[in-house]
């Protein structure tokens, strides 16, 4: 009986398919595609050279590789700008009300439907390895998991920490990107080529405490970097909410984070817990501490004659305010653009081994981050607010054979459209109650006749980096935000509209300008529809 029922459903959904996706090259029919989904956190766009087109800060070869192979979304954006929703948001096609994971520290229900589970329903065989993040670990979401923990789940970058499958504790020699490809390539390996495989693939890096790994130390030494316009920004244009965030990139001391010491000599890692260093340091010797000792050498062989020359300038009196306040940015946007160039050469490493392996042409390749990062604009660091900066995630698609290469698509994407999209490229139907969209019919140039007009964003951490609530509509040339309900500040419900073609680094709200009037009655209007479309409590 049970036999008979499910030859049914297979029939249901083959008719759904033909019909779905008659309009898709031959080549994907035949074989269901493996699905490699490749995923950081905190990636900025404008660290990105796909993104920036010759006219950014760096380089990323690998991830330009998979646009130019296939597609670029220009305009793809997270629900609701903080790691852990944006994954639940990845994994149920749903924004943050509807899957539980509204903050950092939510319970993660692994009951829910989430994509990887349909897609095991249709034959594929499913892995998670590296940053989950969310709590608890994985159980039964995946045929294979391998976890980073350790702090919070967000893990570390040398020698990191792992909850393995059968939910043991183990630690990985080697720099955390590299160990979390080489376990994905040997993952891959184990596969069968006759069924297809799901593998989500996702670095700690280049978030926050931006450790590189020693080959890349000395990317980026020769001078300065330029500073975004807005970094020494009085945000006389924006919110007062705004004004008191915790986010300040000048206001960055942590020495763990910026490098700044203790130097060589000046401490001892042999006595766990009696370490004689100064109170700031002891951050610092915590990491120092998960290093091998060649690593650390080569750590402070780099970090401390900087420190040093930094130390003796300003004892003469030769550092003025201006690069006081721009020092941070230097040292911090440094790692991490050392740490973002780590990642490309794995996305490298993934590229090759789908080429030398075979599995190139019949594998969708997806590069994707939770969301964007404030690298100094508006001298903000962090991300949690609705500026397109941090509200953007990058999105890149290759699949050999279905999307035409070298696409750059301008369509308002959002993460609650990835597990539509896996579901559909995997034949499956996709469930009534997922909120997001398929970009199936996109990969064939023009795009669906219909796509939508608006984007829906909801930020619930009241309180982190003392900001408030944030809710908000996008359009393709507008934006309407509201702050509201802060624990400790009491400003009220303030609001934001930006005109994202005369002001696109969103410096000043025109809510109150009488000539936006139509407009801001437009958003309002939007915003109160999205909320009842997508039963926001
Ligand atoms: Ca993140």
């Amino acid at each position: 009986m049970v036999h008979c029922k499910k030859r049914g459903l297979m029939t249901r959904h083959f008719i759904y398919l033909i019909v779905s996706l008659a309009p898709l090259t031959s080549a994907w029919c035949g074989s269901k595609p493996n699905i490699l989904f490749i995923f950081s956190d905190d990636h900025a766009l404008r660290t990105i050279s796909a993104y920036t087109q010759g006219k950014g800060i760096n380089k990323t070869p690998s991830i330009d590789r998979i646009a130019t192979e296939g597609a670029i979304f220009t305009r793809s954006y997270c629900t609701n700008s903080i790691c852990q929703p944006s994954r639940a948001s990845i994994l149920t096609g749903k924004h943050s009300h509807k899957n539980g994971v509204l903050t950092n520290g939510s319970a993660w229900n692994s009951k829910q439907q989430i994509f990887p589970r349909l897609l095991k329903s249709a034959g594929y065989t499913t892995a998670m390895i590296g940053k989950w993040h969310m709590h608890p670990f994985p159980s039964n979401e995946f045929d294979y998991h391998k976890t980073l923990s350790g702090h919070g789940g967000q893990g570390r970058y040398f020698n990191p920490e792992f909850v393995n499958h059968q939910g043991n504790t183990v630690v990985e020699k080697g720099y955390s990107t590299d160990v979390i490809t080489n376990e994905s390539i040997e993952w891959m390996k184990k596969q069968s080529k006759d069924s297809p495989f799901l593998l989500m693939c996702q670095f700690k890096s280049p978030h926050t405490n931006v450790m590189p790994p020693v080959r890349n130390l000395k990317m980026y030494s020769d001078g300065d970097l330029p500073i975004p316009d807005s970094y020494h920004s009085n945000h006389s244009g924006r919110s007062s909410y705004l004004t008191k965030t915790w986010m300040k990139m000048n206001g960055m001391r942590a020495p763990h984070v910026l490098k700044t010491g203790p130097a060589k000599g000046t401490y001892s890692l042999s006595k766990k817990g009696k370490r004689k260093v100064a109170k700031k340091y002891e951050t610092s010797l915590q990491y120092y501490g998960y290093m091998d000792p060649e690593d650390l050498d080569a750590y402070h062989a780099h970090y401390d004659p900087i420190n040093a020359e930094y130390g003796r300038r300003l004892a003469a009196g030769e550092v003025s305010e201006k690069e006081k306040l721009e020092r941070p940015y230097q040292l911090y946007v440094k790692d991490y653009l050392r740490c973002v160039a780590a990642v490309d050469q794995n996305v490298g490493r993934l590229l090759e081994y789908l080429d030398e392996s075979g599995l190139a042409k019949n594998t969708i390749v997806v590069y994707a981050s939770d969301q964007g990062f404030f690298l100094g604009e508006n001298g903000w660091t962090d991300k949690r607010l609705m500026d397109d900066v941090t509200l953007s995630m990058p999105f890149v698609i290759r699949w050999p054979g279905v999307i035409a290469p070298g696409q750059r698509i301008d369509a308002m994407i959002q993460n609650i459209d990835y597990a539509p999209t896996f579901l559909e490229a995997a034949g499956l139907p996709i469930p009534s109650d997922i909120q997001g969209r398929s970009l199936l019919p996109f990969f064939k140039g023009k795009g669906p006749a219909q796509w939508r007009d608006s984007i829906y964003y909801h930020y619930y951490n009241s309180g982190d980096y003392n900001l408030p609530k944030i809710e908000g509509v996008r359009t393709s040339n507008h934006k309407l935000i509201r702050y509201y309900d802060h624990p400790r500040l009491k400003l009220g419900v303030h609001w934001e509209l930006f005109d994202l073609n005369n002001d696109p680094n969103e410096q000043n709200s025109v809510f109150d300008s009488v000539e936006y009037a139509p407009v801001l009655r437009e958003l309002q209007k939007e915003l109160d529809s999205l909320r009842q479309s997508f039963e926001v409590k």
